[in-house]
């Protein structure tokens, strides 16, 4: 049994799940002096934190839940395998969740959450910046921005309303066609008459070896860990104890619940229901040199992204609101793949290994990050969607202001879904 501390005193901090958010949680607690122990039922980093795009995606502060998505759903609905699909006999169940994000998509909740965006990503580039510096992983950033695209001057100038909100944050960008087009990145389809360009865009340069790296270092700083799979939170007078599905218990003085898209029953033990659900999502990633590169790649209307990485050229995306036990599809990854090598004529497309992941998603694209209504104690950080990777470390900062009593780095965390 560990020691149990009160108040803001350091005391053993236990993590539930061992992905990118718990780890970033691990570093950034151990930086205030706490003692951290990870629980991980399956490998490090082989949830969503394995195989996503890799991107540090700080401009990206629209949430999915927009009247931009509202028009283009129907159309995407109707192609099978086109970047949005739900499988009929999921309907019934996710139903409820997608009636949320109709109305987080009306115009003033859309509004407060792309201000509550617009403040967690200033935090996630700042934090993120300096979590790169203070862990070693600075060389395992690329910052070439990031390159979006348009087929129609429609599109284009569908995506402006986009624009013009990213412009008020602050967010810098160049709309670019023609020569400074093709200097950005030489070889694309002429099917793609403009696009915009972010620079302050980065990618990391494999999301399963940046999540590693960061394992690394916290177990270099005394973090522990016990393997096994977490089934109940109780509060105790004075902590937690943690019950595992192996019949082995763990107490802490905190837990911080980071499973990603598997936190439901967690914090629904704690009397908690929160719609987090999973948009799955899918790749494929080529060997290095399928492709001549220069920055990550976004085809908006397709909802995929070709993303350099150190291990290969990664083409993927598309959301499946699928539910977490079903088998993939990989006709997805194999769909994505075709429209690429059109995209990119010469895409070399052999010899890619497929991977689907499970994006943990909150109707109004929002994470919570907060305490549980159960106990003080209890914390949650998950559902981040498809920002994970980049809002780790402002997530992790967040918590270790919970904690210790500080004010919050950031004015609106949303401890909720604002449901
Ligand atoms: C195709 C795709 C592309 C993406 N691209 C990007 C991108 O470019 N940039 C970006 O920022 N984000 C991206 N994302 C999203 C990002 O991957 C996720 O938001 C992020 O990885 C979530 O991290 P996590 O640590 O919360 O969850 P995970 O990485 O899924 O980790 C959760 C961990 O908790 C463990 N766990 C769960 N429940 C329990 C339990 N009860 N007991 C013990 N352990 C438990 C799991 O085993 C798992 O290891 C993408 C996602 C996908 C699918």
């Amino acid at each position: 049994m560990n020691p149990i501390l009160d108040g803001r005193e350091p005391g053993e901090v236990a993590v539930v799940g061992a992905g990118i958010v718990g780890l970033a949680i691990a570093f950034h607690l151990q930086n205030d002096g706490h003692r951290v122990r990870l629980i991980e039922r399956g490998g490090i980093a082989e949830g969503a934190s394995r195989g996503n795009a890799g991107a540090f995606a700080f401009a990206d502060i629209l949430p999915l839940a927009s009247p931009g998505m509202l028009r283009k759903a129907p159309k995407w609905l109707f192609d099978p395998l086109g970047p949005l699909s739900i499988p009929p006999a999921y309907l019934p169940t996710i139903a409820p969740w997608l009636l949320r994000f109709w109305r987080a998509s009306l115009p003033d909740r859309y509004r407060h959450s792309v201000t509550a965006q617009g403040e967690l990503m200033r935090l996630s580039a700042s934090a993120m910046d300096a979590m790169v510096r203070d862990a070693g992983l600075s060389s395992r950033v690329r910052s070439d921005g990031n390159l979006q695209f348009y087929e129609t001057e429609a599109e284009f100038r569908a995506s402006l309303t986009g624009w013009d909100a990213k412009a008020r944050e602050g967010i810098p960008f160049e709309h670019v066609s023609g020569a400074r087009l093709a200097e950005l990145q030489p070889g694309l389809s002429p099917r793609f008459i403009a696009g915009s360009f972010t620079p302050h865009w980065q990618t990391v340069d494999d999301p399963y070896h940046f999540t590693l790296a960061l394992f690394d270092k916290v177990m270099a700083q005394g973090a522990t860990i016990s393997h096994g799979e977490v089934a109940a939170v109780e509060p105790t007078g004075s902590g937690v104890r943690l019950r595992l599905s192996n019949g082995e218990m763990v107490d802490a003085a905190r837990v911080v619940i980071a499973g990603g898209a598997w936190s439901r029953p967690l914090a629904l033990g704690l009397g908690d229901a929160i719609p987090l659900e999973t948009e799955r999502g899918y790749n494929t990633t080529l060997p290095p040199g399928a492709f001549d590169l220069k920055r990550q790649l976004t085809f908006g209307g397709h909802g995929f992204v070709v993303t350099p990485l150190s291990t290969g050229i990664r083409v993927g995306g598309a959301v499946e609101l699928g539910g977490l036990t079903r088998p993939p599809n990989f006709k997805r990854s194999d769909a994505m793949l075709t429209k690429a090598s059109a995209f990119l004529p010469g895409l070399k497309t052999e010899g890619g290994t497929q991977w689907m992941g499970f994006r943990p998603s909150l109707p109004d694209t929002l994470p919570v990050i907060g305490r549980s209504t159960a106990s003080t104690r209890v914390l949650y950080a998950f559902g981040h969607g498809h920002s994970g990777l980049t809002q780790s470390a402002a997530t992790g900062r967040l918590v270790a202001d919970m904690i210790a009593g500080r004010p919050p780095s950031t004015p609106s965390v949303p401890t909720v879904s604002d449901e």
